[in-house]
């Protein structure tokens, strides 16, 4: 992607189990022209990442029915994904998630809790980093 491309009228995935933060993402991109489908655990994630091919996936580590990390090698794994802009939403800020996270495929990683104020432009800032 080009560094002046918009990310706005973009398809954005939100793959969350926690109902609140998956609302607080939502509410928070309300205004930003993002076009939003909600996975609510790993299998739901890679279903609907399949079936509606979205632009950006911003995708928990911690859900049930499949973990984060194997949803996005899984993603990785298929052509159409190759370029698609996979980024990590997880409260483990831990030393070392970022180099396991970016290993896993994912373009970047956003720590919870979400800075209300700050994530529209790290999501915008991670969909333009290539990987
Ligand atoms: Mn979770």
């Amino acid at each position: 992607m080009k560094e002046t491309e918009k990310i706005s009228g973009k398809k954005l995935l939100i793959v969350e189990d926690n109902e609140d933060s998956r609302e607080l993402v939502i509410k928070i991109l309300k205004n930003r022209d993002y076009q939003i489908i909600e996975a609510v655990d790993g299998e739901d994630g890679l279903e609907k990442a399949i079936a509606e091919q979205p632009d950006i996936i911003l995708l928990d580590i911690a859900l049930p029915k499949m973990g984060g990390y194997e949803v996005a090698k899984n993603l990785r794994l298929r052509e159409e994904f190759k370029h698609t802009s996979i980024i990590a939403l997880t409260a483990h800020a831990m030393k070392g998630d970022e180099e396991k996270a970016l290993q896993a495929g994912f373009n970047g990683y956003i720590s919870k809790p979400i800075n209300v104020r700050e994530l529209p432009e790290q999501i915008e800032y991670y969909a333009k980093k290539t990987i």
